[in-house]
């Protein structure tokens, strides 16, 4: 059965996106983006050493960026 609320808020998913609602979607792709700026910056960052190091900014982060950063670390299913 497929789930159709995202698999961090509940919320309604966005149709495009399979597992997350729309919020949260936006805030992947700000992940993905940031990834990709800090591998640029390091000559090799490991996904999880860079999803720590998020969650170890705190508030600098914006708290969907944060439910997304957590639930890759937590639940490695989304890559
Ligand atoms: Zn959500």
């Amino acid at each position: 059965m497929i789930d159709k609320k995202c698999k961090i808020c509940q919320d309604e998913i966005d149709k495009s996106s399979g597992k997350f609602c729309s919020n949260h979607k936006l805030a992947k792709s700000k992940l993905q983006n940031g990834y990709e700026l800090w591998l640029k910056a390091y000559d090799s960052l490991p996904y999880d050493d860079f999803l720590r190091q998020l969650l170890d900014l705190g508030d600098l982060v914006g708290a969907l960026v944060k439910d997304i950063t957590e639930f890759e670390l937590y639940f490695q299913e989304t890559k």
